[in-house]
């Protein structure tokens, strides 16, 4: 990676600000439901605190949308982090201002406090210059260790850059980026891609780009439904995006230009409505019935896909095989993840969907990386300079 990371710098006695991905789930008792993405941040946590650094953490948390919500306050988060770290990690009322100013200055080296959430003040998202200088009036070294956020230029991943001397990428932040590069600019091959989730619509930029790198692209999920129309095939009551059957003609098109395989599913589990109640069927790749909606891949699709991915080398998957949150409708999602777990290829898993349907399968540990940031994967993926890593300080000598 050419940008700076933590582990290149003396942070012995200075104060660094290190922004993390802590959006995690709430119960409504407001204890923490999942902390996968507590638990990603904690070697660069664990190695900041190591060597001596007195350590402000910064994060977004729900969307307060510039106001300040009690129920999205990160002390819930602080609390989960001191049972994960074994210290204390005391709260700050604000994260920015002269009282967390002179909070983060007289932490001893080693100590830790948690910010409270950036976006109870809107200059956050709005990348405000006011906020920028405030953030960087707090610390000495800015880390960036929240991939979930490096594609969004706010105050608390962008602009505080341009005020501190340093800026770093945390290790979350540099495994990501390794990760995704490689499987990007030089995959094992065969490469394949496995898209799904809802809409074509979201996942244009992706399927283009993919294009010009991939052997094989398996699309599943509601936007199958789209490119089958485009061939012609009868979807019934199916997720179909009327203004997109042209992108998907010019998508199928450059597959077949370039060679690369272009696989859609072949029969379908259908229902009248998305109901874990409603009664099922199998329909056939000769289409759908009227009135019927594609909810997941079928049985024959699960075989022609798992074959695809046990053959390839380099996988990357973002998106679930069909409403998987029904457990009639799970089977096509649960399948995939089985295979990729099973393929022995270097295997990346982004997307929230996708990431839970490996996690409840008991897979996660098969999985070469799983992704911690949808949106920022995706925006990867789809060939774009994450913001929030374009603007750390470039490593010397490159
Ligand atoms: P996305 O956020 O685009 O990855 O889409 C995820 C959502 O797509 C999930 O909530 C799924 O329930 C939904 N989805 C997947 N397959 C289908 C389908 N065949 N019909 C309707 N929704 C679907």
């Amino acid at each position: 990676m050419a940008k700076l990371s933590i582990a290149d710098l003396e942070l012995a006695g200075k104060r660094v600000l290190i922004r993390v991905d802590f959006n995690v789930p709430l119960s409504q008792t407001l204890a923490v439901t999942d902390d996968t993405r507590i638990r990603a941040a904690l070697p660069t946590l664990r190695h900041a605190l190591e060597h001596g650094a007195k350590t402000a953490l910064i994060s977004h948390l729900g969307r307060p949308k510039g106001k300040v919500v009690p129920s999205l306050s990160l002390a819930p988060v602080a609390r989960r982090l001191e049972e994960l770290l074994g210290r204390p990690v005391p709260m700050a009322p604000d994260c920015i201002g002269e009282a967390v100013k002179t909070a983060v200055a007289a932490l001893p080296p080693g100590g830790v406090l948690m910010l409270e959430n950036c976006r109870f003040h809107a200059e956050d998202e709005k990348h405000g210059e006011a906020m920028s200088r405030a953030l960087a009036d707090l610390c000495d070294i800015f880390v960036n260790d929240a991939f979930g956020a490096a594609h969004r230029a706010h105050a608390s991943t962008v602009g505080v850059t341009q005020f501190v001397p340093v800026s770093a990428a945390g290790f979350l932040m540099a495994k990501e980026i390794a990760y995704l590069s490689q499987a990007l600019e030089r995959p094992v091959r065969p490469f394949i891609a496995i898209l799904g989730g809802a809409k074509v619509s979201d996942k244009i930029g992706v399927l283009k780009n993919l294009v010009t790198k991939v052997d094989a692209l398996l699309v599943g999920g509601g936007m199958a439904y789209t490119f089958l129309r485009a061939q012609g095939v009868e979807v019934g009551a199916s997720l179909l995006e009327a203004d997109k059957l042209d992108v998907a003609r010019e998508i199928m098109e450059a597959c077949r230009a370039r060679g690369v395989t272009f696989l859609l599913p072949v029969d379908h589990v259908i229902a009248e409505k998305a109901d874990a109640a409603a009664p099922t069927r199998i329909a056939d790749s000769t289409g759908l019935p009227a009135g019927w909606r594609g909810l997941d891949i079928g049985p024959k699709t699960r075989e022609v896909f798992a074959t695809a991915i046990c053959g390839a080398k380099t996988i990357v998957w973002n998106g679930p095989m069909g409403v998987f949150e029904l457990p009639p409708f799970a089977r096509g999602t649960l399948a995939v993840a089985s295979a990729v777990a099973a393929s022995g290829a270097t295997s990346i898993v982004g997307g929230g969907d996708s990431v839970a349907a490996v996690t409840q399968a008991g897979l996660a540990d098969k999985i070469t990386h799983l992704s911690t940031g949808g949106g920022a994967s995706l925006e990867f993926l789809e060939g774009i300079a994450l913001p929030g890593v374009a603007a750390l300080t470039e490593k010397k000598g490159n």
